[in-house]
């Protein structure tokens, strides 16, 4: 069992991971390159599941709401509001809210959602967060176990260093953690981005409102097609009417085109790899964007984009690593979207961060070990990845892209039958 940890990233995944191991009596020391713990840039929403449940039931303490269930899904096609609906029940919040209660679990942060953080409980480790601090450099001592990690503290800039028993690489998709411990990854363009943001309940006229709030609504369109549902705001707030239409809409755009260079450039002329955050869209885009497709939209999706003046865009990647996540004697260890990158179609971005946190005790307590942590990783991320590229492909790629991703995916299953699920090893 390690004693003093530090994760590297404070996003969901990192919380999760950092919360479990102070719950588990480690000192945990999260380093996150955002010089702010209001995070707000990107905030939209994300799915729920099972294992973010189970997450939350064994560590959070703070008693607050988290998520909206809806019981049905509705399609429409082009501009016909409904084709088809069926009940499917999913449960969906905010990333800024999911984050607040983390936080308050984890050092105690105080916000608007969680105005009194739970105390620690017994037996917890020290939970410390601390913004403005990039990893960039990480070494090992064999014979004593321990990695140092070097970090740049923004606040100073300077460089400085901390050591740990484990470090925890969860930043995300351009991960310097993988880096630094040579991970080699296979990194490619989806073929599309995603235009994201969020309209307040109290803004749509009360036919769009009564479509968004009874079901999670998906609107298909020629190659694009996005996707709706209603959220908690950042807050906590999940008054019917203060809530949140959450709405993710996916749009192909070729690699290298002007049109992408002028996406992903913003308002100030920077010119952003991944992620042009709320607030530095160029409006000329959006409105463009808007332009080319809102009469192709179903009439409530147009009267829900058209009220939405600060998107984000995100472009879409399939990212994932082809060693093992770990390194140095199991000392430094990837999660989340270090590990594997998955497109945001199946909403399981979250839930394969609860699945690699849950399942890592098992190692700690000796029930198993780092070998079968990798493999059971492994199977579960690899059929995410294989799922989420067939959603993407049946909404913006060809037939033949979307036969083959289905394709391999059934492969998947099929080979998970006749072979079996890895199981965990005892020792
Ligand atoms: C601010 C923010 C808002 C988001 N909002 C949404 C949303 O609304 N809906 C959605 O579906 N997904 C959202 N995501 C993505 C979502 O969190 C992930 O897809 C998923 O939960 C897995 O998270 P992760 O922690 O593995 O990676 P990420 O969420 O990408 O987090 C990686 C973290 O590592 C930090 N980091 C990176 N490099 C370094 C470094 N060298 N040193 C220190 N820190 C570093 C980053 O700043 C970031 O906080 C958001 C992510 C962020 C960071």
């Amino acid at each position: 069992m390690p004693r003093s940890v530090i994760v590297v990233g404070g996003s969901l995944a990192g919380l999760m991971h950092a919360l479990q191991l102070k719950r588990q009596g480690n000192n945990v020391t999260i380093l996150e390159q955002d010089p702010s713990s209001e995070r707000s840039s990107n905030e939209a929403g994300i799915a729920f599941r099972a294992y973010c449940e189970e997450f939350l039931t064994k560590y959070d303490d703070t008693g607050v709401t988290v998520c909206v269930p809806i019981s049905r899904t509705r399609i429409g096609w082009r501009t016909r509001p409904q084709l088809l609906s069926f009940a499917l029940s999913m449960r969906l919040t905010s990333w800024g809210h999911l984050y607040r209660v983390l936080r308050a679990n984890f050092d105690g942060y105080a916000s608007k959602a969680v105005p009194v953080p739970p105390p620690s409980r017994p037996g917890d480790g020290r939970g410390q967060y601390l913004v403005g601090k990039r990893a960039v450099g990480l070494s090992y001592n064999e014979q004593s176990g321990i990695v140092t990690v070097r970090y740049v503290d923004f606040s100073t800039g300077k460089e400085e260093q901390m050591t740990a028993d484990l470090v925890i690489g969860a930043d995300g998709i351009h991960s310097t953690v993988r880096n630094l411990i040579g991970v080699h990854t296979v990194k490619e363009y989806a073929g599309y981005v995603a235009w994201r943001g969020t309209v307040p309940e109290k803004l749509l006229s009360q036919e769009t409102l009564e479509y968004f709030t009874s079901c999670v609504n998906a609107n298909t369109m020629k190659r694009s097609y996005a996707i709706t549902y209603v959220i908690p705001t950042d807050d906590g707030n999940f008054e019917p009417g203060e809530r949140l239409i959450n709405f993710v809409w996916y749009y192909n755009i070729a690699e290298g085109s002007p049109e992408m260079d002028r996406v992903l450039t913003d308002i100030n002329g920077v010119h952003h790899r991944n992620t042009v955050p709320r607030g530095l869209v160029q409006p000329e885009e959006w409105a463009r964007v808007r332009e080319t497709m809102l009469p192709h939209m179903a009439a409530p999706f147009a009267e829900l984009v058209s009220k939405n003046d600060s998107p984000f865009v995100t472009k879409i990647h399939d990212a994932r690593i082809t060693s093992p996540p770990t390194c140095h004697n199991g000392r430094v260890i990837l999660v989340g979207d270090a590990l594997t990158t998955l497109r945001p179609h199946s909403g399981s971005a979250s839930e394969q961060a609860a699945f690699h946190c849950l399942r890592l005790p098992r190692v700690w307590d000796l029930e198993t070990d780092l070998k079968d942590w990798v493999t059971q990783v492994d199977f579960y991320t690899h059929r995410l990845y294989l799922l989420s590229r067939a959603i993407g492909e049946l909404g913006q790629g060809s037939a033949f892209s979307f036969f083959k991703s289905l394709f391999s995916y059934v492969a998947c299953l099929l080979s998970a039958l006749w072979y079996g699920k890895p199981k965990p090893s005892s020792r």
